[in-house]
């Protein structure tokens, strides 16, 4: 296994307004303790050197990182599962936070789409809609700033009236935004550079 691009330990901060994680030092007796006891939010990572614990809330906008002071985190295969630990609870979250925001919004709007999906799609693409109405979002998104967020959201609704790029579909989009749109999308653009490399890591 190749070194990692970030290695997660306590000091690793992921403060989402969507998701957050909580990292809590714990007595090493009282972590292997909570082995023997059943959790059904709970994920165990137990060798002979590591205990840790995973806990997320019920809508999943929390994990709770439960660990021992001392606890090496220099380890290939650990770094791998919580890596992929801390994707699968963003994409849970996700899958109940997306919609929930889109039905806002189309609420807001007056503006409905027949259905929607979230889902990994290809690289670079953060939403799709198709001609019959069909909206599918990037799990991604939930992990950006809200406004951001929202905007991923509101192109793919501009969408459901254009299914183009021309000048139509950015006054239309502008209009549901508030503002100039192809202004915000550079804005859109440049804002999230700088969270890319970490999203892509923790989402790949
Ligand atoms: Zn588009």
């Amino acid at each position: 296994m190749k070194q990692p691009q970030y290695w997660i330990n306590p000091n690793t901060r992921l403060r989402f307004p969507q998701f957050c994680l909580e990292w809590q030092a714990c007595d090493k007796t009282d972590l292997l303790g909570f082995c023997k006891m059943d959790h059904p939010r709970r994920k165990t990572y137990l060798t002979g050197t590591t205990c840790i614990h995973l806990i997320h809330s019920e809508d999943y906008s929390r994990l709770y990182i439960l660990y021992y002071e001392g606890q090496d985190f220099q380890n290939l295969r650990l770094q791998k599962w919580l890596r992929e630990s801390i994707r699968d609870t963003i994409m849970a979250r996700a899958a109940i936070a997306l919609p929930q925001r889109l039905h806002e919004l189309e609420n807001k709007h007056q503006l409905w789409a027949n259905s929607v999906t979230v889902k990994k799609l290809r690289k670079g693409t953060l939403g799709q809609c198709t001609h019959d109405g069909h909206i599918c979002l990037s799990p991604l998104i939930v992990i950006f700033p809200p406004a951001l967020m929202d905007e991923t959201i509101l192109h793919e609704m501009a969408h459901l009236k254009y299914l183009h790029h021309r000048k139509s579909f950015w006054s239309y989009l502008s209009q549901l935004m508030g503002c100039n749109s192809k202004e915000r999308k550079m804005l859109h653009d440049m804002a999230l550079s700088k969270y890319w490399s970490l999203y892509t890591f923790l989402m790949k």
